[in-house]
């Protein structure tokens, strides 16, 4: 394999890969598995239970803790039902922007991250570069936990971990968590007319809907803390983003489901809104046995994504700020596999190139200007890595 490949070039191979979350990553991996043994680097992988998918990393550099972890996933958002003007699967140049699927979320930081490996091998860095690209992002930052876990076990620690979502370069120290539950309520089927020996699932549903609405007016209404006062908005919101039930208007809905998505700001666990959740599931739950014993409501944990917290003096954000020059405050509202590694015990911040407005649309784009910095991002990390 060809040694001197650009960021460009591995972002195109990358891209080619039509790995969105729900089917297989592996031809991608494999591929990253040879670049890396072409310069004598040894990967590591971590599959899903059904070998179906796999998380990658590896260590460059001295056999010692320290030194920086770049973070992406390898997994892209569907194209289903969207209009591109171009192949989602081939990087396509046009007005100064790299089209293309993944382009900024987030192959174009997966590509930065193994172009430096050649880099770093040449300049004979005194402080280790580990790469780590995960499975599964899109679909709740699923993969991640179990990769960094076995990175922690077979690899020395590393201390910095920059995790290159698109940020336009800049550093985001914080970003909100998420949670989000499937629920399900079993009612009790009967003609309309005779509602009062029924369970509507969807009229019980309903009543957990309306708790949605009065948390989020009870949360507006709070004067945020001064961890939440920089978000927008500055507080947890709980929404419901999907919901189906009911076969006719005249029978009473057997079933209802719907999906709860919370986005909490740090300083609020997410623990204690399941908790409340599930305390107010437990209340419906007890109204509608009352009418009917074989009603229930089941509640399912589809995905968690902790909250990345600011660190006061952190390492990464002192990196990323060396780096870049950029002292601005920045936090995001979406979610990301920062606050994963930060809860291992690794300094972490968010930074990568792209705008997070160009993610999961069709025509997505990197511009060049983006991936210009993002190597020049590179080149000082690796001069960072060079400094004793
Ligand atoms: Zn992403």
């Amino acid at each position: 394999m060809s040694t001197d490949l650009t960021a460009r070039q591995i972002m195109e191979k990358l891209v080619s890969f039509p790995t969105v979350s729900r089917d297989s990553n592996l031809a991608l991996v494999n591929w990253v598995e040879n670049y890396l043994d072409g310069f004598g680097i040894r990967s590591h992988r971590v599959m899903n239970d059904e070998g179906t998918k796999a998380s990658i990393f590896a260590h460059i550099g001295p056999e010692i803790e320290g030194g920086v972890v770049l973070s992406g996933h390898t997994d892209v958002v569907p194209v289903d039902g969207q209009d591109w003007d171009t192949d989602p699967w081939q990087v396509v140049e046009k007005d100064a922007r790299l089209y293309g699927r993944g382009t900024c979320d987030m192959k174009g930081f997966d590509a930065l991250a193994l172009a430096a490996v050649p880099l770093a091998l040449a300049r004979g860095i005194k402080r280790p570069l580990q790469i780590a690209l995960s499975r599964d992002e899109e679909t709740g930052c699923i993969g991640a936990p179990q990769m960094i876990d076995e990175m922690l076990a077979v690899l020395p620690k590393a201390s910095a971990a920059i995790i290159g979502e698109p940020s336009m370069m800049k550093a985001v120290t914080a970003h909100k968590g998420g949670t989000g539950f499937n629920t399900h309520i079993h009612g009790y089927e009967v003609h309309s007319s005779l509602l009062h020996t029924g369970v509507s699932a969807i009229m019980f549903g309903a009543k957990l809907i309306e708790w949605a609405n009065q948390m989020n007016a009870a949360n507006m209404a709070r004067k945020p803390t001064d961890l939440a006062a920089i978000f927008d908005p500055p507080y947890t919101t709980v929404h419901i983003g999907t919901i189906s039930g009911g076969t006719a208007a005249n029978i009473t809905a057997k079933d209802c489901e719907f999906s709860v998505d919370l986005r909490c700001v740090p300083g609020e666990s997410a623990q204690d809104w399941e908790t409340a959740y599930l305390a107010k599931v437990a209340e419906v739950q007890a109204e509608m046995q009352a009418i009917h014993p074989a009603t229930s409501i089941t509640v399912e944990p589809y995905y968690d994504v902790p909250a990345l917290q600011a660190e006061t003096g952190g390492e990464a954000e002192a990196i990323a700020r060396a780096i870049t020059g950029d002292n601005g405050r920045h936090v995001v509202s979406y979610g990301t596999e920062a606050g994963q590694f930060q809860e291992r015990g690794y300094s972490a911040v968010v930074c990568g190139p792209g705008d997070i407005a160009q993610a999961h649309q069709p025509n997505e784009y990197l511009a060049i200007e983006q991936l210009k910095a993002g190597e020049q991002f590179i080149e000082r990390l690796i001069d960072h890595l060079c400094e004793e």
